[in-house]
């Protein structure tokens, strides 16, 4: 197609008079200054060839008979195209009615008679020159707003000399303001901006006008039907013709499209279409930051290579499209599997991160970051193996599926990347070997060491079923009188072949396999029972005490079980008292002082273990419910022969007094640390120097034989 340019063709001047003679004698003036011309004889044929030669400007008397030139110009400026028609009336001389009335009727200009010829045709060009210049500036100002609506552009400035803002109704359509008020004003601006970033372009915008500097900022707005488009807000300084600043001018334009074509390329080549997992530039990417990362903070993380056994039996027996069904399949429960809420618990780190990621074919890569020890890794692919060994249902076929994983962890393997992967890779063809369907570590002593803790771990679920857990008591005297007050229920397992493991060992792994939500349960419903013995053989109100771990600490039922157990045994709430460290009080934030504060509701008492060992911020203590402060041990020992420990000793007892708090010392083992202790005037103590922790009938013997007076060199 070819296009043209434009010609200016020759100005047409339509004059309309009911004279003869005066019609010529303008006709001559205009063709003299250049006009091409036709003429009319009154107002009706007037309008008739207006719409048919839409002439430039019409010169047009105002007596004339069937309708006058009033009405024919008021017509004419309703018709399309007849806005911008340069009218001239020519009107009696000196006839001031006249011309009120010509301007009314929507007349540019007029002239009176007697007419000077001359001047005539002049103005007429004069007139042809201005409506020009006026149409074009119209013309460019309806492109102005069309091409910003076709670009999504808005404008907006603010007038540095007055600081009064204005904004383009575009501007402000794009935005979605709601503009009660026309013009929209700058907190009608503001408002469709996502709350957390309004401020930041609240600033930036008075930061440009404080310094007269340009900036450009993006962020999301929200529009009146809620959906969400990006904005891309650039603004430049204007200077008047004195150098002197006078505007920030603003354009903002709606770039959501553009936005999202970057998201779905990002999407293209950084992941799998099938299953839209990351790709392996993605996964690799990942993996040589997390290198740095865990180098950094001298942490392990694994990666996982898994490969699905014999998907090519799938392909070949089902066709490609089940084979694509059950990838898919697979990525969902991988996705699961290793979902952070879970493996945090499993870790114990919040910092902890995951990626899965397809490499092709049947093969993922997982990795694991911040696992807390190598061995780790293999409850994750232990969960994953089980997790994928199913029959998978897809489009009618059943699909028996079972998956081999390799495992290589960063640094024992190596610190590479590149090796990670290739020793991961390697002892998934290991696994395969090994009978497929299980996983393998790239370093073999851990095969043993993920082996032993399996074999811990199945131990001890037995060992809860089995009532292999038993609870030793530690009385906890009260330092001034030398009497027992309560005791600590201690945890042991009487292992079958073993003998008596300490907590120590185990716990950790109850932890991370959960097994502990039935041993804090079995825990507190035991002691409550054995405490309300104590208590009626005694006569007295004795107090117990329990250890609770940190594992998902605010999501256990223990208001419930608790509730229950108090129930059941009849013991009063004040006599029981959980402890907790100061990790698991830092831990879940508010949720842990929440479940706190519900026991402190049922009057139970809590206490802070192994004080100085943990964070040890003494802050927390006024923000945090609690009753009691247990200072650890390894003060306590160390007190004696360290003033530093002792000083620490006297500053923790006199703080814990002030805030209305009991203090209890860990691990007292010889008289001098009581005395000192006394001394300090700690309120309790524990350890070795008086008892070791007892068997529950033990502990009631002592009791009835020694009896509470015992004063346990106290007196
Ligand atoms: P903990 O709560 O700080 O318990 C005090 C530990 O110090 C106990 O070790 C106790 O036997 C020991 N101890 C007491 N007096 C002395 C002393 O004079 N000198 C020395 N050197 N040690 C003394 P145990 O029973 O091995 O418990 C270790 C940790 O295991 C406990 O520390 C507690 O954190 C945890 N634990 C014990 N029972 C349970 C339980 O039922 N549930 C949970 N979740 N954790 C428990
Ligand atoms: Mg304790
Ligand atoms: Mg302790």
């Amino acid at each position: 197609m070819q296009f043209k340019q434009p010609v200016h063709a020759t100005p047409l001047a339509l004059i309309v008079d009911d004279e003869l003679s005066l019609r010529l004698s303008m006709k001559a003036a205009f063709v003299k200054a250049g006009f091409e011309i036709i003429e009319a004889e009154n107002g009706r044929e007037a309008i008739s060839l207006f719409q048919s030669r839409r002439p430039d400007i019409i010169l047009m008397d105002v007596v004339m008979p069937e309708m006058d030139g009033f009405e024919a110009c008021a017509a004419i400026r309703n018709l399309p195209g007849g806005k911008y028609v340069q009218i001239v009336m020519v009107t009696g001389m000196d006839d001031t009615e006249s011309t009120a009335r010509a301007f009314e009727a929507g007349a540019n200009d007029f002239v009176s008679k007697p007419i000077n010829w001359v001047m005539l045709g002049h103005r007429g060009r004069y007139m042809l020159r201005a409506s020009r210049a006026f149409q074009e500036l119209a013309k460019n100002n309806s492109r102005v707003v069309k091409t910003q609506e076709i670009a999504k552009l808005g404008n907006w400035e603010i007038n540095l000399l007055d600081h009064t803002f204005e904004c383009s109704r575009e501007a402000a359509r794009l935005l979605g303001a709601h503009y009660s008020t026309d013009p929209v004003t700058f907190e009608e601006f503001l408002a469709p901006i996502v709350s957390h970033e309004r401020e930041m372009v609240r600033k930036e915008i008075e930061q440009a006008v404080e310094l007269t500097t340009p900036f450009s900022v993006n962020y999301r707005v929200i529009q009146s039907d809620g959906t969400q488009r990006y904005i891309s807000n650039h603004a430049e300084v204007l200077y008047g013709e004195n150098g002197e600043a006078e505007l920030i001018f603003g354009a903002v334009q709606d770039v959501t499209e553009l936005r999202q074509a970057e998201e779905e390329i990002h999407r293209l080549g950084f992941y799998d279409g099938l299953t839209g997992l990351a790709n392996r530039m993605l996964f690799l990417d990942r993996l040589k930051k997390e290198v740095v990362v865990s180098q950094r903070n001298s942490q392990f993380f694994a990666l996982l290579y898994l490969d699905l056994d014999q998907f090519k039996r799938v392909n070949d027996s089902f066709g490609h499209h089940v084979g694509d069904l059950l990838l898919k399949a697979v990525s969902e429960i991988l996705k699961k599997s290793i979902r952070n809420s879970d493996t945090n618990a499993l870790f114990g780190k919040k910092s902890h991160d995951t990626m899965v990621a397809r490499m092709g074919g049947d093969e993922f890569t997982i990795l694991l970051s911040n696992i807390g020890g190598p061995e780790n890794a293999a409850v994750v692919a232990r969960r994953i193996v089980e997790a994928l060994s199913i029959t998978y249902h897809l489009d009618e076929h059943e699909v028996l599926m079972t998956t081999s994983v390799g495992i290589s962890v960063f640094p024992v393997d190596s610190r590479e990347p590149e090796m990670l992967m290739q020793y991961a890779d390697a002892a998934m063809y290991q696994a395969k070997d090994a009978g497929r369907n299980n996983y393998q570590f790239y370093d073999k002593s851990l095969n043993q060491k993920a082996v032993n803790k399996y074999n811990l771990e199945y131990e001890l679920r037995q060992a809860v079923k089995k009532n292999e857990l038993v609870l030793y008591y530690q009385p906890q005297i009260e330092l001034a009188t030398g009497r027992i007050v309560g005791a600590e229920a201690l945890i042991r397992w009487l292992h079958p072949t073993k003998g008596m493991v300490p907590p120590d060992q185990f716990i950790a792994v109850a932890e991370e396999t959960g097994i502990i939500v039935d041993i804090n349960e079995w825990v507190i419903r035991t002691a409550c029972s054995h405490c309300a013995k104590w208590s009626s053989a005694t006569g007295q109100d004795l107090r117990v005490a329990v250890n609770l771990s940190g594992y998902k600490f605010a999501e256990q039922d223990f208001v419930r079980v608790i509730d229950e157990s108090l129930q059941a045994t009849g013991l009063e709430a004040n006599q029981l008292e959980v402890e907790i460290t100061e990790n698991v009080m830092m831990g879940d934030g508010e949720e842990t002082v929440g479940l706190l504060a519900k026991m402190r509701d049922l009057h139970v008492r809590v206490s802070l273990d192994d004080f100085g060992t943990g964070y040890s911020s003494l802050s927390y203590l006024t923000t945090f419910p609690v009753d009691t402060i247990k200072i650890d041990r390894s003060f306590v020992m160390g007190h004696t022969s360290e003033k530093k420990n002792s000083l620490i000793i006297k500053a923790i007892v006199a703080l814990g007094h002030s805030l209305g708090l009991k203090i209890i010392a860990e691990g007292i083992e010889t008289a001098e640390q009581l005395e000192l202790l006394r001394e300090y005037k700690c309120d309790e103590g524990q350890g070795y120097y008086f008892k070791h922790p007892l068997p529950q009938k033990e502990f009631i013997k002592l009791l009835s034989e020694e009896g509470l007076t015992n004063s346990f060199g106290c007196t």
